[in-house]
Order: structure tokens, then C-alpha cells, then sequence
């Protein structure tokens, strides 16, 4: 079973496979359904695919756009580009890129994405006979349904969402930015207004009132929680499911990582049968920005624990504050991304959650050696650490 990490940009992707993926999935500059993401060029794309294959990681792109008619032009060439480079796999919702897909791209193997809403063994088989290779299961499927799809299609590979933001409608089929801001989820460019705060008022029924809790802010009566399935994986690696996703494409790099890290983790105490420290996992997922988790639909098709009601407000314990991007015997040079100082008490994590470290900082030297009382974003500075250093570390600290 494999572990599938977003690579919103470049750099994202590099320490999503430095912290355990084995495969990642990316987007092109057009018809990948994140508009607000870096995405890739066409020389990164290039530049994507050669590290991911030296590191034997797959890549997959999403094309999973809901074409118009002007853009049917368009996808020809992209796909082929697509095809001259050696992607792993295309990632496809929509009918029409499907059958361009095949024609133009004609090596890669299509995936359907989560957008084609598959929810049941008999849609799954019709994307087989198709050609599909792997169907992104809809999130909103309990584990007796992907159980059933698995045995009814067994030739089909299965991927599920394990961990990330969940849409109050299915998988961001869903009208609402387009309806108050004019951004188009099913274009990729969601503002996000199921977390806004609202208040429901029925103007001809003064007297009756949909039971819902407020705060002084308004109400969240369409707040997704977050998904993690992190206590589910002896279950998900039972039913045979050939790759677990991680949501988050626009994401920070260190959310990548540490979410990637985490899973692997997980899985490699199920698979080598060693006890692990299931609350020292959680605790790491606890030490990212994230709403309130939920197990989602996976136990049964109802909404009752998947919706935030109170607030909409990420959950931030611990900041990403940069990451060592170079070591020197002991010293280490961090690219500040947010403010530490003399005295914090700093973490740095690792691909092998073994050997983070917790650092209490001492002296902080800036590039021209000279010592500084605190750091500046997008800077470089310098640490002496007293102790053997693995790479790609990543710095983060408990938000004071
Ligand atoms: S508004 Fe909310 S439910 Fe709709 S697509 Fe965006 S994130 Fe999903």
C-alpha cells in the first residue's frame, strides 16, 4: 500500500519524498483544480518526474478540470507533453479529458479522480472496462462499501483519502464560491465560504428557528472537519486498498512532511508488527495547523461527527518556523520562515521521528558570523548543535 503525499510546488514534493512518500501527486499550470497553488511549469514537471524516478518514487498529475469547450483544444498537447516526459499516472474526472487522454497519452495509466464521485462497485467497473487503472474512492464511503468495491473489482486498484480538509458537499462539487464570490470550486479556485460565518434567518417564520449553536461571531453550520484515518490503518492495509492520499496541496512544506512521516511511520510498525506509540503519532498530527478531526464516513454513511459547528478556526499549536538547509559539522544553517530567539525552545524533526530533536536556543549567528538575539523571515542563520545531525531537517516551536 503505498503512500500518496501532495506536491504543491517543487520544494514540497522534494521533502515530501525525503520524509517517506512513495508517490506523489502534482498539477501543471492549467487543468489541475488548484488554481491558488504554485503548481508546475513545464520545466519543473520535467525537472518533478526525473527526481521522483532516481528516487523510485511515482508521480501522478491531476487533470481533473471539468473541461469547456475552450479548453478542448487546449489538452492535446499538454497531454501529450504529459506523455513525452513519463508521468506515473494522469489523474482524470471528466469523460471528455478521459477519452483525450487516451488518445494523446496514450502510455500513462489514467486514474479516476475523487471528483468522478465513485461510490459504488458498479461505476468503479464501468471506469474499468474503460481502462481506468485506480478509482479515487469518493471520501464519503463507509469501510464496508470499499471493502465490497474491492471484491467486486479486484483488478481495479483503490485509493483513499486518509488524512485533510473535507468538503461539506461531494468532494467540492459544490456552487457556493462560485454563488458569493465568483471563484469556481470546480475550477479549482474555492475561497472556502462553507468556514465563513453565517446566521440563518426564514423571513416569513419569525417564530420558527433551525437549532444551531453560535458564537459572537455568527455560526458554522457547514464546517467540515478534518479527516484522519490514522487509527483505521490496520483496517484500510486489511482490505487490500493499493494507495492512502493525504490531502493538502496547498499546504506547507512542513505539513507535508510531518503528515507523510507520520503515516509512514504508522504503517511500518503494522507491517514489521512492532508496538508503536499510537498517541506519540496522533500528537504529531496534533502539531500541524488542522480542524477538529473526524474518522469521516468511514464507519457509517452519516453526517453526525463531521461537521465542526463551534468555529472554523484552524487548531495552531506549534509554528513552522524553517528549515536546515545546510550542516557543517555541527553547525546548522536554517532558512528562517518565521521569528525564533535566544532562549526558545526550538524542535527539529526528521524523516525517522526517532531523532527529533529538542533544541533550547543559546546563540544564533547570522550569515556574516556575527551573533543576533533573535532570527527574521527569509533569512539565513547559523546554530551549534551539540549532537550527531541527520539531514533535511525540518524547525518548528510550540506557538507561545
Ligand atoms: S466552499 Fe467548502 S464545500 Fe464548497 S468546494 Fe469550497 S471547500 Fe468544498
Amino acid at each position: 500500500m503505498e503512500i500518496l503525499s501532495p506536491a504543491g510546488n517543487l520544494e514540497k514534493l522534494k521533502y515530501a519524498i525525503k520524509y517517506g512518500a512513495d508517490a506523489v501527486y502534482t498539477a501543471g499550470k492549467e487543468f489541475g483544480l488548484r488554481a491558488q497553488s504554485a503548481n508546475l511549469n513545464n520545466n519543473e514537471l520535467k525537472e518533478a518526474v526525473n527526481f521522483c524516478h532516481k528516487n523510485d518514487v511515482k508521480i501522478y498529475v491531476t487533470v481533473n478540470v471539468f473541461a469547456h469547450n475552450s479548453e478542448i483544444n487546449k489538452l492535446p498537447s499538454y497531454l501529450e507533453f504529459l506523455d513525452s516526459v513519463g508521468v506515473d499516472a494522469l489523474i482524470i474526472s471528466d469523460p471528455g479529458v478521459f477519452v483525450l487522454a487516451k488518445e494523446h497519452a496514450s502510455q500513462i495509466p489514467i486514474h479516476i479522480s475523487t471528483q468522478a464521485n465513485v461510490t459504488s462497485w458498479k461505476s468503479a467497473e464501468f471506469w474499468k472496462k474503460l481502462g481506468a487503472k485506480r478509482i479515487i474512492l469518493a471520501r464519503e464511503l463507509t469501510k464496508f462499501e470499499i471493502r465490497e468495491i474491492k471484491k467486486k473489482v479486484p483488478d481495479l486498484e483503490l485509493e483513499i483519502f486518509v488524512h485533510g480538509a473535507m468538503c461539506m458537499s461531494y468532494s467540492g462539487r459544490c456552487l457556493l464560491s462560485s454563488f458569493l464570490n465568483g471563484r469556481d470550486a470546480n475550477r479549482g479556485n474555492c475561497s472556502q465560504p462553507c468556514r465563513w460565518e453565517y446566521q440563518l434567518q426564514e423571513k416569513k417564520r419569525p417564530n420558527e428557528s433551525f437549532p444551531i449553536e453560535e458564537d459572537k461571531f455568527g455560526t458554522y453550520i457547514l464546517n467540515s472537519k478534518d479527516l484522519c484515518l490514522l487509527d483505521q490503518l490496520p483496517v484500510i492495509l486489511d482490505y487490500d486498498i493499493d494507495s492512502i492520499k493525504i490531502e493538502g496541496r496547498m499546504k506547507s512544506l512542513y505539513y507535508v512532511a510531518n503528515v507523510t512521516r507520520t503515516y509512514k511511520s504508522a504503517l511500518d510498525a503494522i507491517k514489521t508488527r512492532k508496538d508503536k506509540d499510537n498517541h506519540k503519532l496522533r500528537a504529531e498530527l496534533d502539531k500541524i495547523s488542522h480542524r477538529v478531526y473526524t474518522e469521516g464516513f468511514f464507519h457509517r454513511f452519516e453526517a453526525i461527527d463531521t461537521q465542526n459547528h463551534l468555529s472554523s478556526a484552524y487548531i495552531r499549536n506549534y509554528q513552522f518556523i524553517g528549515e536546515i538547509v545546510e550542516q557543517k559539522e555541527n553547525f546548522v544553517y536554517i532558512a528562517v520562515r518565521a521569528k525564533f530567539e535566544i532562549g526558545d525552545k526550538i524542535e527539529i524533526i526528521f524523516p525517522d521521528i526517532a531523532e527529533d530533536l529538542i533544541v533550547q536556543v543559546e546563540e544564533i549567528f547570522d550569515e556574516d558570523d556575527n551573533l543576533i538575539k533573535f532570527t527574521k523571515p527569509n533569512t539565513i542563520v547559523k546554530m551549534y548543535i551539540d549532537s550527531d545531525i541527520p539531514i533535511h531537517g525540518i524547525v518548528r516551536m510550540k506557538i507561545k
